[in-house]
């Protein structure tokens, strides 16, 4: 497996496309925005030039790197020779699930198909191909090329040799692959959203603020970074949005999100990206 096809550019998408090609992969970094393209690039050598300046690559590294990745604003010309797709554009099924159906019609036969998806069911992305047995998810964390999880989960007709594959490529590029089900949330999810739902159902009922909550978690349980700090990083509206889904797959209110998180992103208070969250940025 050389030729990688990453769709989406974005915040995981350059991510994925620098951990291969750091790794001697080819891949071909696709985006239906060319500025999404020319920032990803960006984005890749600064984060390049961190891991020279950290020891883990070296300067004359950095030109074979970038030189393993070529941009693409066209599926069709970007998959054709890929024996992988990783796709990692916007969390919408709708958006996916016409990239899927593109997928299918323009990769190789034998083409792996993957989604770094958050909670949009494997399943449904399946659907939308003619090849389920080689539909599989693969959820990165960001940031990519610091995290060592991949959590790889199998759709109901991924083919045991599919999952066997991406297990052992997953290696290949020193990352950890943890395999699951594909049930709401995954399990990263699954875990991690009730546990922000409730720091901010305490937040809300006065039980302490949020950097003494945060200090509890950090402090008492090891945690690097506080729920609430967390939620402001991934988004909170990103976080409404899968409790929502692991709401209406479970058909359990006990995923609703909170009232104060929903507030929050009614007022566009979204953490990190829109400047104010629990905390100020
Ligand atoms: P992002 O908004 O930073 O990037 C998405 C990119 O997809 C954009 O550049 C957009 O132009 C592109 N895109 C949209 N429609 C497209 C299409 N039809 N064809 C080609 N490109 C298209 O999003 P992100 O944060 O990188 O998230 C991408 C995926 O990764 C989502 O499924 C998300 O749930 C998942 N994910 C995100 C994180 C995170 O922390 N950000 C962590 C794990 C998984």
């Amino acid at each position: 497996m050389e030729n990688i096809a990453v769709i989406g550019a974005g915040t995981m998408g350059n991510g994925i496309a620098h951990v291969f090609a750091q790794k001697g992969f080819k891949v071909n970094l696709i985006d239906a925005q060319s500025a999404a393209l020319s920032k990803a690039m960006l984005t890749i050598e600064k984060n390049i030039d961190r891991q020279i300046a950290k020891g883990i690559v070296s300067e004359a590294d950095k030109q074979s790197i970038l030189q393993n990745i070529s941009c693409f604003e066209s599926i069709e010309l970007g998959v054709s020779r890929a024996n992988l797709v990783i796709e990692a554009a916007t969390e919408n099924s709708n958006i996916k699930k016409t990239i899927f159906a593109a997928l299918d019609q323009y990769a190789p036969s034998q083409c792996i198909l993957a989604s770094n998806t958050s909670s949009i069911p494997i399943a449904q992305l399946a659907a939308a191909t003619k090849r389920p047995q080689q539909v599989i998810g693969m959820h990165f964390m960001n940031p990519v090329p610091v995290m060592k999880l991949v959590e790889i989960i199998n759709g109901a007709d991924t083919a045991q040799e599919v999952t066997a594959s991406i297990v052992a490529l997953t290696k290949t590029i020193d990352k950890i692959p943890c395999v699951v089900k594909d049930f709401p949330g995954f399990i990263s999810n699954r875990i991690l959203m009730p546990m922000i739902n409730e720091a901010i159902l305490a937040l809300s009922e006065g039980v302490s603020d949020a950097a003494t909550i945060d200090q509890i978690m950090k402090l008492g349980m090891a945690h690097p970074m506080g729920p609430l700090q967390l939620a402001d990083y991934i988004g909170l509206d990103v976080c409404k949005n899968i409790l929502d889904i692991m709401q209406e797959g479970f058909n359990n209110i006990k995923y609703a999100p909170c009232p104060l998180l929903v507030k929050m992103v009614e007022e566009g208070k979204l953490g990190v990206k829109s400047g104010a969250g629990f905390y100020k940025y």
